[in-house]
């Protein structure tokens, strides 16, 4: 049966994103086929789309970092035509075909079963951004941040990590700062549980070695200078957890942090991090994320729509989540 799907192509032109069809003959390898229902579009399905970032490694690709569906064939020992099913990363739409298509094929290894928790389209409202923000929630936890200990800070706060991680933190019992440019989201931002905003204009300037300890513990999504202020900031035995690029690569920050106020900074990487770790994330997320509060800060948009959002994610003009509705 054909199937539509997004497919990336650069020629000396330039790149272009063009609707395919496709048949089952045309996906890579792998012993898993699934019939895509959701998938959703990621900070990075935005670099690779607008060709803003060095995301796509072999051309061309269909793009889409996730996908959530339901197995249609298997020779895995590990799946069974019926099982429901979720991919994040592991090269999908930098190297492997990816979410933008109604149908995928990859190894079984890198699926993940849907948690009875939530709906297909939740797994996507949840996505790799959401996975993310409950692998740096661990993160704060595996290195003995309690509530007790004072405020997290969440940067890039009304942004998909950001508005999760808010969730599972005031699920958590712990007290949120939100920092975000869209001071206009303050109602949105406290409905999913921050207690305060900060303009994020207050951590995107060169930092000083050490400033006024303000918080014990953060969710960075934004690194570059805003990382450097968050370390800087942060109460002595605190713990940071960084995951994003959102103002830049670079951390342009001192050791002082580290050396005199014994603060942790905890990498977090979820594109290729070993499967029992997506378990212990996925099973943290079962257990803590409100799904209403998962439907409030999600919206699903039409798989033609797709293109348009990847702009509108690098321009951050969007909020919380969106769920790419691939078979609707
Ligand atoms: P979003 O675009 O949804 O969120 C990013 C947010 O960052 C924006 O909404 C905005 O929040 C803030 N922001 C954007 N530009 C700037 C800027 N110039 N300076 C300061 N803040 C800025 O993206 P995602 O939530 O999907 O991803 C967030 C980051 O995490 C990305 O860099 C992404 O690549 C990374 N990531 C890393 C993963 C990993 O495995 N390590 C996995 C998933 C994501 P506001 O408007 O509130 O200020």
């Amino acid at each position: 049966m054909p199937f539509r799907a997004l497919m990336l192509s650069k020629t000396d032109a330039g790149q272009s994103a063009d609707f395919v069809e496709l048949t089952e003959a045309d996906l890579m390898e792998g012993d898993v086929t699934v019939r895509v229902a959701a998938s959703t579009v990621n900070f990075k399905d935005g670099l690779a789309i607008t060709g803003k970032g060095p995301v796509v490694r072999r051309w061309p690709m269909i793009p889409g970092a996730d996908f959530a569906g339901e197995v249609t064939a298997s020779t895995s020992p590990d799946w069974a035509p019926g099982d429901k099913v979720i991919l994040n990363g592991w090269g999908c739409c930098e190297t492997h075909y990816g979410g933008y298509a109604g149908m995928a094929r990859v190894p079984g290894g890198w699926l993940v079963p849907l948690p009875s928790a939530f709906t297909l389209d939740q797994a996507m409202a949840i996505g790799t951004a959401g996975y993310t923000a409950a692998r740096c929630v661990l993160a704060l936890e595996r290195f003995g941040l309690m509530p007790e200990a004072g405020p997290v800070l969440v940067t890039g706060a009304a942004g998909g990590v950001g508005s999760i991680a808010i969730v599972l933190l005031a699920a958590k019992g712990y007290t949120v700062i939100a920092s975000t440019g869209r001071v206009s989201e303050a109602d949105y931002l406290k409905g999913l549980g921050a207690s305060d905003i900060i303009d994020r204009a207050e951590l995107s300037e060169k930092a000083r070695p050490l400033g006024k300890e303000s918080w014990a513990g953060a969710v960075d999504a934004v690194g570059s200078h805003t990382l450097a202020n968050v370390l800087s900031r942060t109460r002595y035995g605190g713990v940071v957890a960084a995951c994003g690029l959102a103002q830049g690569l670079d951390l342009p920050a001192t050791v002082a942090p580290f050396i005199l106020r014994n603060v942790t900074l905890a990498g977090v990487d979820s594109v290729y991090v070993a499967k029992p770790d997506r378990l212990d994330a996925w099973e943290m997320l079962a257990e803590t994320l409100d799904t209403a509060k998962l439907d409030a800060l999600s919206k699903t948009i039409a798989f033609d729509d797709v293109v348009a959002a990847a702009h509108d994610i690098m321009a951050g003009k969007v909020r919380g989540r969106l769920i790419v509705d691939i078979d609707g």
